[in-house]
């Protein structure tokens, strides 16, 4: 006799673990199956947390190697890239091993391998000995994430051309690495390798970094890495990656139909990941996709199959992984006959590069598409009094406000602590917030995120300290 469930997760990802959790705090009878080996799915283990782990050891080394400009003098600073890399192996088993530990406490069953569908109420699941079971559920949710995608004919090797988990292994630092499509994944792990002293090349295809961006930051984005040392190749296409024993040739085609070749000792590809949906045997119970290989849901998660559901980056919508998590925990409690909701127009999105970028809501260009009427307020970090206490005084917070109501439509900054910040916007635009009530809320000084209040201010036009 298989085992029996109400709710079964394929992919212990952020989407498919939260889910699990939160549907076996609702009394729902949970089981979650993971291929990986640990929990987390790609965010814990070769994604949000390894790069983040990176990204600030990677600046406090920089930073450090400053500090005789500050008066802080040190003999010699050295770098133990071995250490570095076992600091952020532990920090991922501490994570991972706690959701397993969550996974007990809850009382969610865990299955290590593989699952896919027998039939539309049946979960074959193989585990690496090639041992398989069928456990039995009256409800299933696909949250089974995305992998990165190459470009046409070239293959990951994960050393020389390397994805961005390749990126977040290597045992050397490169001489020199191009990285290939501008996104937050490229600049995040280029900024690390250039921290730690590779000459970094970003090749991206359009006019501009990070696509869909407020246009205004990533203008200043752009010039900010490039006075940290990145350089920009944009407007310029890869025509090939050639790899001879450990150096890759990359050949490109820039503007004016100018021909350049790199070579590199690493050429990271981050020009976007593709929805997992190969190994579900989706065929079996007549699973619809969309145009983009992502499995096709309604406003409810449901599939076209009764019973079915999908959530994360399997699905449409921004591939991060607080989107996954809340869809997770909206999915359940619509399971368990709640009104689970999630508001798509306040995702935070940010990158966690030095000054990090964070944003809410609409950005201007989407504002000007729809014809909205706004304002916009902005504040500079360089008037920002603990900004220029701790030499951090680079980027700016912008808000824009429907011109007639006020009420805030957006946000975007650049600048140290942006990531942390921007959740005081999304609960302002929550709460259906106008600029003014920003602007009337007392910020605690000397606090970056007085440059807040002030850009609400701004909205107004009455700033005091610009
Ligand atoms: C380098 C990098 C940095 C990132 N940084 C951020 C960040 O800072 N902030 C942010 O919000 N997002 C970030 N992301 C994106 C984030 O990791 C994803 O959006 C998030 O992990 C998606 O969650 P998910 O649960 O949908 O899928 P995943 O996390 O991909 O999890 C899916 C899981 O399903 C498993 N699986 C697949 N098929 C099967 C099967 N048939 N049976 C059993 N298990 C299966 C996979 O092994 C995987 O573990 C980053 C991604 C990368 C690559």
């Amino acid at each position: 006799m298989s085992e029996k469930f109400q709710a079964v997760i394929i992919g212990g990802g952020p989407g498919g673990y939260v889910c699990a959790i939160r549907l076996a705090q609702l009394g729902i009878k949970t089981a979650c199956i993971e291929s990986r080996g640990t929990l987390g799915g790609t965010c814990l283990n070769v994604g949000c947390i390894p790069s983040k782990s990176l990204l600030n050891l990677s600046e406090n080394y920089f930073k450090a190697k400053h500090f005789s400009n500050l008066g802080i003098e040190i003999d010699k600073i050295n770098l133990n890239l071995k250490k570095m890399m076992k600091n952020k192996d532990e920090a991922v088993a501490t994570l991972t091993k706690g959701i397993e530990f969550l996974f007990k406490k809850n009382k969610v069953t865990y299955y290590k391998g593989t699952g896919s569908f027998k039939s539309y109420n049946q979960i074959s699941i193989v585990d690496e000995k090639n041992k398989k079971i069928v456990i039995e559920t009256d409800k299933t949710i696909i949250s089974t994430g995305s992998e990165p995608v190459s470009l046409p004919g070239i293959k990951f090797d994960e050393k020389v051309i390397v994805s961005s988990t390749g990126a977040l292994s290597l045992n050397n630092v490169p001489k020199k690495m191009v990285v290939v499509g501008g996104g937050y994944i490229g600049l995040e792990m280029g900024s690390v390798w250039s921290r730690l002293g590779a000459e970094v090349h970003v090749i991206e295809f359009l006019d501009h970094i990070i696509p869909g961006m407020d246009k205004e930051i990533s203008k200043e984005f752009i010039q900010i890495l490039k006075k940290q040392g990145i350089n920009f190749h944009l407007e310029t296409k890869v025509d090939s990656i050639k790899k001879k024993k450990n150096i890759a040739t990359v050949s490109t085609t820039g503007k004016n139909a100018k021909k350049i070749n790199f070579d590199c000792d690493v050429v990271l590809i981050s020009v976007g990941r593709k929805p997992n949906t190969n190994n579900l045997n989706l065929e079996a119970i007549g699973v619809l996709l969309d145009n983009k290989k992502r499995i096709k849901v309604n406003n409810n998660f449901q599939t076209n199959v009764d019973g079915v559901y999908a959530i994360g980056d399997v699905i449409k919508g921004p591939m991060l992984a607080h989107k996954a998590e809340e869809e997770g925990i909206a999915i359940a409690e619509l399971i368990a006959g709640q009104s689970g909701h999630v508001n798509y127009d306040i995702i935070p999105g940010v990158i966690y590069t030095f000054p990090e970028v964070a944003s809410v809501g609409k950005t201007e260009e989407q504002l000007k598409d729809a014809n909205t009427k706004y304002k916009i307020g902005k504040f500079p970090f360089m008037a920002n009094s603990r900004a220029k206490a701790i030499n951090e005084p680079q980027g700016f917070v912008k808000i824009l406000a429907d011109e007639k109501t006020d009420k805030v439509l957006g946000a975007h900054i650049i600048g140290s602590n942006a990531g942390e910040m921007i959740a005081e916007i999304g609960i302002a635009m929550e709460f259906g917030a106008s600029s003014e009530d920003i602007a009337r809320t007392c910020h605690a000084h000397p606090t970056f995120s007085e440059a807040i209040k002030e850009a609400a201010l701004s909205v107004d036009k009455r700033p005091i300290h610009s």
